[in-house]
């Protein structure tokens, strides 16, 4: 699914050069749940981005489902990350004026999925993430972890192979993560998808079939989480 042969970001400064990540090789099969931890400024968030298509890597190569990713034109790595890749952040990023029901059908209606496909589809989703009911409420009238489902939801709108999720649960209390934790530990295990997250919380780490820890920009430790068993 995700194959990063020698995969390294460096970016260019004024003061000089900084190496984020460091020269990476990285298998992450379809369908595994992968952690990725570590302290701050180690290259986490850099290495989601490199999955993600969001950044490129500077040597190296990222490859995902056979797709070399530095061999897309910009268009092409805009339609790669729109269609399959859902990414989730840790502080939920939704439009505020816009409803939960909206901000789901944000990225098909941007794709001209006719209306009718988009209200069946953002009902299920709705269904799926079990925020029965709140389809017309706005973001703010939402409690944290319930936001983050509507976030999920809006991630999984274009059914991506994979989820990528950045300290998910960063800002939710002890139940309100552990929901977000089931929520995508049901989709890797019941919808196959592949979710890789980062997060400082080990607790949450277990969740995932394997953690990660990057250190100084390179992956450090590699161990089983829970999931695995
Ligand atoms: P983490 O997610 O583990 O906190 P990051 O990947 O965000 O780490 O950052 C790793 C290092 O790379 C940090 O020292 C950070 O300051 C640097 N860095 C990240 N993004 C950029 C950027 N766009 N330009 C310059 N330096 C960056
Ligand atoms: P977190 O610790 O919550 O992961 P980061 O420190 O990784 O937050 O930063 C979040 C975002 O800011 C990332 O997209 C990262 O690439 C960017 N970033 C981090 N450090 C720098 C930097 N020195 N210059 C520019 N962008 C940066």
């Amino acid at each position: 699914m995700i194959q990063l042969k020698q995969a390294a970001k460096v970016y260019e400064l004024e003061a000089g050069s900084f190496t984020a990540l460091k020269e990476t090789d990285l298998h992450i099969a379809k369908g595994e749940f992968v952690a990725i931890m570590g302290p701050s400024g180690s290259g986490k968030s850099t290495l989601l981005q490199l999955l993600g298509g969001l950044d490129l890597p500077t040597r190296g190569s990222i490859a995902i489902d056979g797709v070399e990713l530095s061999g897309l034109s910009e268009k092409e790595r805009t339609l790669f990350r729109r269609t399959k890749v859902g990414f989730v952040f840790q502080n939920y990023q939704l439009l505020p004026m816009m409803t939960v029901a909206e901000n789901i059908a944000l990225s098909l209606a941007a794709n001209k999925t006719p209306k009718s496909e988009i209200d069946v589809t953002v009902s299920r989703l709705i269904r799926e993430v079990n925020l029965d009911g709140k389809a017309a409420s706005f973001p703010s009238q939402l409690s944290g972890g319930q936001q983050q489902r509507v976030a999920i939801a809006r991630a999984l709108a274009m059914k991506p192979s994979l989820i990528l999720a950045d300290e998910p649960t960063g800002n939710l209390d002890r139940k309100n993560g552990q929901d977000v934790l089931q929520l995508l530990s049901r989709l890797n295990k019941e919808e196959g998808m592949t979710v890789v997250m980062v997060t400082h919380d080990r607790d949450a780490a277990q969740t995932a079939d394997r953690i990660i820890t990057m250190v100084d920009g390179e992956v450090a430790k590699e161990r089983e989480g829970a999931g695995a068993r």
